[in-house]
C-alpha cells in the first residue's frame, strides 16, 4: 500500500466503502454504519473545509502580491471569467442536445409521475422555499453581497467565500502598491503560512482513503430503493453521458490543444481531486486538494492557481449547469410541455447565471434549478421527479465542476506564460519514488 499512488489508495477506499455499505444493507446494520462509520466521513469533510479559508487567504495574498503590477491581475481576471462563461455555456448546450435527442421525459408515464410527486413532493417543497428566499432580493444584491462589512464576519462562514476573495484581492493590491521594503515582511509571512497549509493538506490527504471509505459506506446505506432508480434511468443516463463527455473528453482535449499536455498527464495530476469531489459532493470542500494538485502536479504557477481556482470553485459550475439544463427539459417532457428553441436558449442563459450563483455544497444545484424552472414556465413541483436520484448525480457533477476549474487554470496559466513543470515537493508523500 505504501508505494501506491494516492488515487489508487482512494479508489480502494471507495470500493471497500461501497462493499461494506452493501454488507450493512444486507445484514440490517444500518444503524451501526450511521453511528460508527459515517462520523469519520463527516470529520474528513470538516478537515477539508477547515483548511479551505486559510488556504485561500494565504495563497491568494501571496499570489497577487507576486504579480508586481495590477494590469496583470485584470488581464488574468478577464480571461478567467471569459473562459469560465464559455465552458459553462458549452456544457449546458451539450446537456440540452442530449436530452432533446433521447427525450427521457417521455419514458415517465402518468402513474409513475403521480407516485413520485406524492413521495418526494415534501422534500421538493423544501428546496422551492429556499429558492423563493433567494428570488426575493433585488437585481444588484449579488454585487452588494460581494463586499463584506466585516472581514471576520465573512471568514466565519464557508458560504461567504467570494467576500473573502474580494478582501484578499484588495489586500494583495495594497501590498503591490506600497514600497517594496515594507511589503517584504508581509509577503514572507504569508509565504510561510502558505507552505504550512499545503503541508496540512498533505497530512489530511493521508486520511483520504479512510474518509472516502466512510462517506461511500454511509451513502450506500442511505440510498433510496432501486425501483426509483429504474424509473429515472434514462434521465440519469443523459446527465451522466453529458458529464462524462465533458470530463473525459472535452476538458482533456482543450488542455491538449492549448497547452500540449496529454490526457495521461492531466488525469494523473488531477484524479485524487476528482475522487475527493466525487465522495464529498462539494467543490468547496475539495478546493484545498484541487489547488495542491493543480500547482504541484499540473505545473500551474501559484499566482494563477490561487486566483483562478477559489473563484472557479464558487462561480464556475459546468457540471451543475449541464445537469440543470437536462433536468429542466426532462421535467418539461414529463409534464408534456413543449419547449421551443427560444425557451431553451433562455435556459442556457438562466442556467449559466444560476450556476454562478450556486453554492459549492451538496445539492445546491437543485435549489437553483427551481429558479430556472420558474423562468422557463415549467412547474416547480416537478423537482419531486428527480429528487430521488440527485445525490449520485451531484457526486458526478461536482467532479465535472472541479475538472473544469483545473482546465481553466491551465489555460489561463499558459496564456500568460505561467505554466511550468510539475514540482512535487521532496518532503511530500507523493514525491516520485526512484
Ligand atoms: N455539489 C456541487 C458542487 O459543490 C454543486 C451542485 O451542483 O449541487 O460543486
Amino acid at each position: 500500500m505504501k508505494n501506491l499512488a494516492l488515487h489508487w489508495k482512494i479508489i480502494i477506499g471507495m470500493v471497500a466503502g461501497i462493499l461494506f455499505g452493501a454488507l450493512c444493507v444486507q445484514f440490517g446494520w444500518h444503524q451501526l454504519a450511521i453511528d460508527w462509520i459515517k462520523p469519520f466521513g463527516t470529520i474528513f469533510i470538516n478537515l477539508l473545509k477547515l483548511i479551505a479559508l486559510p488556504l485561500i487567504v494565504a495563497s491568494l495574498i501571496k499570489g497577487v502580491s507576486d504579480l508586481q503590477d495590477i494590469s496583470k491581475l485584470s488581464k488574468m481576471g478577464g480571461r478567467t471569467i471569459g473562459i469560465y462563461l464559455i465552458t459553462t455555456m458549452i456544457a449546458i448546450s451539450v446537456g440540452l442536445l442530449i436530452v432533446n435527442i433521447v427525450k427521457p421525459g417521455n419514458t415517465i408515464d402518468e402513474a409513475t409521475r403521480v407516485e413520485m410527486m406524492e413521495k418526494f413532493g415534501g422534500d421538493a417543497q423544501g428546496k422551492i422555499t429556499m429558492a423563493e428566499k433567494q428570488k426575493e432580493t433585488g437585481p444588484l444584491q449579488p454585487l452588494i453581497d460581494l463586499v463584506p462589512n466585516n472581514i471576520f464576519g465573512a471568514m466565519s462562514s464557508n458560504g461567504k467565500m467570494l467576500q473573502v476573495i474580494f478582501f484578499v484581492l484588495f489586500f494583495g493590491i495594497g501590498i503591490i502598491l506600497i514600497p517594496s521594503e515594507k511589503a517584504v515582511p508581509v509577503k514572507a509571512f504569508f509565504d510561510g503560512l502558505n507552505e504550512v497549509i499545503l503541508k496540512m493538506i498533505d497530512l489530511i490527504m493521508l486520511g483520504a482513503p479512510y474518509g472516502v471509505f466512510a462517506l461511500m459506506a454511509s451513502l450506500v446505506v442511505e440510498l433510496p430503493n432501486v425501483q426509483v432508480f429504474i424509473a429515472l434511468l434514462w434521465y440519469a443516463a443523459c446527465v451522466v453521458t453529458g458529464l462524462l463527455l465533458m470530463t473525459a473528453l472535452f476538458y482533456p482535449m482543450l488542455v491538449k490543444a492549448f497547452t500540449g499536455r496529454g490526457f495521461k498527464f492531466f488525469f494523473n495530476g488531477i484524479s485524487p481531486a476528482q475522487l475527493v469531489a466525487f465522495s464529498t459532493s462539494s467543490s468547496a470542500a475539495t478546493l484545498p486538494v484541487t489547488m495542491e494538485r493543480v500547482e504541484e502536479h499540473l505545473g500551474v504557477d501559484e499566482e494563477v492557481a490561487s486566483f483562478v481556482l477559489p473563484i472557479g470553485a464558487t462561480i464556475n459550475m459546468d457540471g451543475t449547469a449541464l445537469y440543470q439544463g437536462v433536468a429542466a427539459v426532462f421535467i418539461a417532457q414529463a409534464f408534456n410541455l413543449d419547449l421551443n428553441l427560444t425557451a431553451q436558449l433562455g435556459i442556457i442563459l438562466t442556467a449559466t447565471l444560476a450556476s454562478i450563483g450556486t453554492a459549492a455544497v451538496p445539492s445546491a444545484g437543485m435549489v437553483m434549478l427551481v429558479i430556472i424552472l420558474g423562468q422557463a414556465g415549467i412547474p416547480e413541483a416537478g423537482l419531486a421527479l428527480i429528487f430521488a436520484i440527485d445525490r449520485p448525480l451531484d457526486m458526478l457533477r461536482t467532479v465535472t465542476n472541479i475538472t473544469s476549474d483545473s482546465t481553466v487554470a491551465m489555460l489561463v496559466a499558459k496564456s500568460i506564460d505561467k505554466l511550468g513543470e510539475p514540482h512535487v515537493k521532496e518532503w511530500d508523500d507523493d514525491y516520485p519514488k526512484k
